[in-house]
């Protein structure tokens, strides 16, 4: 069984391949907007190498949610791995803290503490969790693009709408490009309970994000019935 890592490394090396064909672009599809460098890439090279290979996944199925409907989604203007807090340029003048993932509209970043998403999402918890984490992070600049950011009335559902989307994505890379095997589901699994609020957190709570079975249903909900659904069903306004 090949874990999720080595499957994300056979897609990229595909992608990249196909995209190597020839040199003129047969079909009409748009060019696959670049992503910028992760600054302050660190850790062995299967880490970084997962993190680099997750976003180039999530940048090229956005891109092509996007064109479907004419669109484009353009990529995130930088992305942060900080391990000090001086690395840290957290968002609107605050810092994003420890043990924390982040994007900011205000500069179009997604940041995380990267001694947290090594050493606890990667090395217990499985590459399976780092991709989930990302891809949640991704969905709510997918929301800031689709203008609905601001229409979320409570936290807890821009929070469960983007498990959601990042489930979506991880649907549509299990049936297209990669498959899942047991260990990844732990690591999805495992990824949610280190995420998740505790029991009793009131829905109209501003930090809540969902407990772990809340968190698991909307990323399941995507993974089913895809991106679309996600805004149609969990966008804003719903209720769980
Ligand atoms: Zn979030």
């Amino acid at each position: 069984m090949r874990g999720l890592l080595a499957t994300l490394l056979v897609s990229v090396v595909a992608l990249t391949a196909l995209s190597g064909c020839g040199t003129a672009n047969s079909s009409n599809e748009p060019e696959l907007p670049a992503l910028p460098p992760i600054q302050h890439d660190l850790g062995p090279v299967a880490y970084r190498e997962l993190i680099g290979d997750t976003f180039e996944l999530l940048n090229e199925y956005w891109n092509e949610q996007a064109n479907r409907l004419g669109e484009t989604m353009p990529p995130p203007r930088a992305l942060v791995s900080f391990w000090t807090r001086a690395q840290d340029k957290g968002c609107g003048g605050e810092k994003l803290g420890w043990q924390n993932a982040q994007y900011c509209w205000q500069n179009r970043t997604i940041a995380w503490d990267g001694n947290w998403v090594y050493g606890v999402l990667y090395r217990r918890l499985g590459d399976a969790a780092v991709a989930f984490l990302l891809g949640h992070e991704y969905g709510h600049m997918v929301q800031d693009e689709l203008g609905v950011s601001s229409e979320f009335r409570h936290t807890i559902e821009a929070e469960l709408n983007a498990d959601c989307l990042s489930g979506a994505w991880l649907g549509a890379v299990n049936d297209q490009v990669i498959t899942f095997d047991r260990s990844d589901y732990e690591s999805l699994y495992d990824g949610m309970l280190e995420v998740a609020d505790a029991y009793g957190v009131p829905w109209t709570d501003p930090s809540a994000h969902g407990t772990a079975a809340q968190r698991g249903r909307a990323l399941l909900f995507g993974a089913r019935h895809g991106a679309r659904a996600c805004i149609n069903q969990l966008g804003p306004g719903f209720t769980a």
